[in-house]
């Protein structure tokens, strides 16, 4: 097994063609290809990795927020080596004991009746499934989906999506309907309380379904908590009512579940926190199998299933249900339970991070925010606290972030940044001490943040 000892010469050695070769050959993603600096991961091991110069530092991104259990788990790692000795790769339409059992588990774990289980390659391809499933359902066509969500990098996910990652993907396709979801700090509501912004949420989005045609929608599809937009975790009441309003108007209510889903909100599935909620459709990807093997897919109600007992679902994919991905699927969530992660994720919400980043946000005046659950927090920078201008502006990044970012990894810690925020996103098992370590690393950056504070 990989070590706490130092990366060997060779290992940097090999890191620097890597980076030569990545420079020349790869196009990466949502990337200016010569405006970008790569880092090299060498290694990585727990909740580290080692970067090309042989750094080791404290992976506070989990990637993108997928590594849920950490990197290299042993459990996993010899699942998938033990299923790659026997059966590497199997089409959709066989039988598969990993592909079986993973089905069970997530079915299992899933809320309510979620019992039957389409499996995808990732998250995007989730979401278009179940988009595809609930136009099928209903034999409706709209969509509505709402702004600061993302919901992936394929057509119709990009599209659903409504951060500006769709702007420049945007080819008009029909149907798309966009709201806003509940975000006290910048309210589009002008309300001043948890729950005025929830009923005037809720107002709002029944105000649309009755202007863009109540009988027009085939489905809602909603972050159960708003990931990459910026942790926003709804106000009590919202989830339901979106569960209420959806079902007095026959829409299908898709909870996407890719990145909050299995533990990292601190409960299995981040739809939970919202007291019974059932949706239609619940997607997922990621955490399923902390993104060893890419697998995603679609938990299914019982309805929506039985509209395809004698008709055929029109859709598929080559690697659907991929056994190396399901190995580890049924690995990882067998892992997660005997070690108690997703209590852990709960625990270290509760104890380190909730008051830790409240303790940061006292005293840092460029915080203007931090909002979050289990290990799914998110640290919202502003240049001035009485406007709320952010640190960089929506959709963009900025000189003072970009300074944020290298601060934190020159002082061994991994970010996870996106526009004016820092995610704090570890491994949903990393110790008390690295939680704190994280932070004190955190609290020393945040000070070079109040350097950029204009009052
Ligand atoms: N949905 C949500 C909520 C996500 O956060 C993401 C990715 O970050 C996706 C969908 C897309 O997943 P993938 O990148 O696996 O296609």
């Amino acid at each position: 097994t990989t070590t706490e000892s130092a990366v060997t010469e060779a290992e940097l050695a090999a890191g620097r063609r890597a980076y030569e070769l990545d420079r020349q050959h790869v196009f990466h993603s949502w990337s200016a290809q010569k405006q970008i600096k790569p880092m090299t991961v060498i290694r990585a091991e727990g909740s580290h990795v080692w970067d090309g110069e042989g750094r080791k530092l404290l992976d506070f991104s989990s990637q993108l927020v997928n590594t849920n259990i950490g990197h290299q788990h042993p459990k996993v790692v010899a699942a998938i080596q033990e299923q790659a000795g026997k059966l590497c790769t199997i089409a959709p339409q066989y039988v598969n004991d990993a592909r079986s059992e993973a089905a069970r588990l997530v079915s299992e774990l899933t809320p309510g009746n979620l019992d039957t289980i389409f499996f995808t390659n990732g998250g995007a391809d989730a979401v278009e499934h179940a988009v595809r499933m609930a136009r099928l359902h209903t034999g409706r066509y709209k969509v509505l989906s709402a702004y600061r969500s993302y919901h992936g990098g394929t057509a119709l996910a990009v599209n659903v999506t409504g951060d500006p990652r769709r702007i420049p993907n945007d080819y008009g396709t029909a149907g798309t309907v966009h709201f806003h979801a509940p975000f006290l700090y910048r309210s589009q509501f002008h309300a001043t309380t948890e729950q005025e912004e929830c009923s005037r949420a809720l107002d709002h989005l029944e105000q649309i379904i009755q202007l863009e045609g109540p009988s027009a929608f085939a489905a809602v599809v909603l972050e159960s908590i708003p990931g990459t937009a910026g942790i926003m975790v709804p106000p009590p009441g919202y989830l339901a009512g979106v569960r209420e309003l959806t079902r007095r108007y026959g829409i299908m209510f898709i909870a996407d579940e890719v990145m909050a889903g299995f533990g990292r909100s601190g409960k299995w599935f981040a739809v939970e926190h919202g007291g019974d909620v059932v949706p239609d459709l619940l997607t997922f990807a990621k955490g399923i199998n902390s993104g060893y093997v890419p697998l995603g897919g679609v938990a299914i109600s019982d309805e929506i299933a039985a509209t395809f007992a004698d008709k055929a679902y029109p859709g598929g994919l080559t690697y659907s249900g991929h056994p190396l991905a399901c190995a580890a699927a049924v690995a990882t969530i067998g892992a997660m339970r005997e070690e108690g992660m997703v209590e852990n994720a709960a625990r270290l919400g509760d104890t380190v991070f909730g008051p830790g980043l409240a303790e940061l946000a006292a005293k840092h005046p460029s915080v203007g925010e931090v909002r979050g659950t289990g290990a799914f927090w998110a640290v919202e920078l502003v240049k001035n606290r009485e406007t709320r201008e952010p640190m960089a502006p929506y959709g963009a990044s900025s000189p003072e972030m970009n300074t944020l970012i290298s601060a934190c990894k020159d002082r061994g810690l991994l970010p996870f940044a996106n526009f004016n925020r820092l995610h704090v996103v570890p491994p949903l098992n990393v110790t008390d001490e690295e939680a704190r370590t994280g932070l004190d690393i955190l609290d020393d950056v945040l000070g070079i943040a109040d350097t950029f504070v204009s009052e």
